[in-house]
């Protein structure tokens, strides 16, 4: 489609994942009339969030993350309603396993947060969890806490339903539609040059991912995040992996797990987490190769500390490598909101692997920024400033990201 070369809209929203679409969701919702754009280059959900392994986590210990998670939780049910389609939410709980004092002493804090939260929990003995997940090794586990109404989703239909509920309310996504350029009038951004023409608008908000920085870095601003690459496995069908068994969260060797399909999806946190500049990655992720054996030798770096705990890790088939790129940050935060110096820009993402959780407190956060109202949640944490000023393609900077995946604990 050709598009008029002066076409002028409310917001433009560069990139369609979970949190471009999340964003033109609420936006439609809460601005009736007024004219939203996505623009993706390829199809919308196909990079990161399609492949994600879809922990919608809402207790964390970064209790700041709780609210926008919860969110999420509260527009998928609007979103089914609107749609009369269910998103399928997997609701088994998330199993917390402390095999040292610290991660006891982690555990016991969670616990805290989800009553603080009214969030139902309760610590498990050792017999019940054989019984509920009968391929975890408990002899060296100290503590179980389990907080069963945590879920997993199909990402891809999370983001598709954010997209297809926008839709219905009046957003423009556009597929096959790439941003080459942010068209500034000093330091005021207002519009896009795209491969179908230039769109203005009074407001731009770059989710473009994992390429954010480099967009972002024609304002003139060095975004604070890196691509690190998250990869899982998904195993072979076994009766040891109840399709109803919880989500399994392991601090202490960083490593994930929930049921697939008969199957278990595994991911770990390797000693040196894989990151590359923004500005190497290719405009179709399906061209990027994250891994020449498909991750076989990190796993290898870790499979004995995980095999304490998944024993059958050395012998059940892996059908499925998944890999890609998170955005992250020194401090495993989110790296987003107004671009600092720059007028009308915005900016989601640095989602520190948690962006489907997230996705909804994102899209309703963004949705009031730009329509000019005060965001409803607190993003000093988020802050795109809170670095200083820092170069995201220097390797100093790409490196101290991945070193924040590679140290991370919790889910
Ligand atoms: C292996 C893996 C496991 C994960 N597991 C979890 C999990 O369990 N729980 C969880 O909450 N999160 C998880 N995540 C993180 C989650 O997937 C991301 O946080 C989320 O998908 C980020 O969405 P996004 O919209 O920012 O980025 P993306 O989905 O990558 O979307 C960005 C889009 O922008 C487009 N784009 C870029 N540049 C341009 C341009 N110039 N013009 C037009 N379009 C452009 C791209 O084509 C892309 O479609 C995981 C991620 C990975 C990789």
């Amino acid at each position: 489609m050709l598009i008029d070369s002066s076409e002028k809209v409310d917001a433009i929203v560069i990139g369609g994942g979970i949190f471009g679409c999340a964003i033109a969701y609420y936006y439609t919702k809460n601005n009736p009339g007024k004219k939203i754009v996505v623009l993706e280059r390829n199809e919308i959900c196909h990079a990161a969030t399609s492949r994600a392994a879809a922990l919608v986590t809402r207790i964390r210990s970064k209790q700041h993350f709780i609210p926008l998670s919860l969110e999420t939780y509260r527009a998928v049910a609007e979103m089914e309603k609107q749609l009369n389609e269910s998103m399928d939410m997997k609701r088994v709980g998330v199993l917390h396993v402390a095999a040292s004092e610290s991660a006891v002493a982690d555990l016991d804090d969670m616990m805290r947060i989800a009553d603080s939260f009214n969030e139902p929990s309760e610590y498990l003995t050792h017999e019940t969890v054989k019984a509920k997940v009968p391929w975890l090794k408990t002899d060296e586990v100290l503590k179980f806490g389990f907080i069963p109404d945590e879920s997993y989703c199909d990402p891809y239909l999370l983001g598709t339903f954010f997209a297809r509920c926008a839709k219905m309310n009046g957003a423009d996504i556009r597929q096959g539609v790439e941003v080459n350029d942010l068209l500034m009038e000093g330091n005021t951004a207002i519009g896009v040059s795209t491969t179908a023409g230039n769109i203005y608008a009074n407001a731009v908000v770059i989710a473009a991912g994992a390429w954010s920085p480099v967009l972002a870095m024609q304002a003139g601003v060095g975004l604070p995040m890196a691509p690190v690459r998250s990869q899982y496995w998904i195993t072979e069908r076994n009766d040891i992996f109840p399709v109803d068994s919880p989500i399994v969260l392991l601090p202490d060797v960083q490593a994930y797990a929930r049921p697939e399909g008969g199957g278990l999806l595994f991911g770990i946190r390797e000693a040196k987490s894989f990151t590359t500049s923004p500005l190497d990655i290719p405009k179709d992720i399906s061209d990027f190769s994250f891994s020449p054996d498909r991750g076989v030798s990190d796993l290898s770096e870790v499979i004995d500390k995980l095999g304490c705990f998944f024993p059958a890790v050395y012998d059940i088939g892996l059908k499925y490598y998944i890999a890609g790129f998170s955005g992250y940050t020194p401090d495993n935060n989110l790296s987003m909101g107004i671009v600092p110096g720059i007028k009308n820009l915005f900016a989601a993402t640095g989602c520190a692997g948690a962006g489907i959780s997230v996705s909804g407190g994102v899209g309703l956060a963004f949705a009031e920024l730009i329509a000019g109202r005060p965001n409803p949640y607190d993003f000093a944490k988020f802050s795109i400033e809170r670095f200083g000023k820092i170069d995201p393609f220097s390797k100093v900077w790409l490196d101290k990201c991945a070193l924040a995946r590679s140290q991370k604990r919790s889910g």
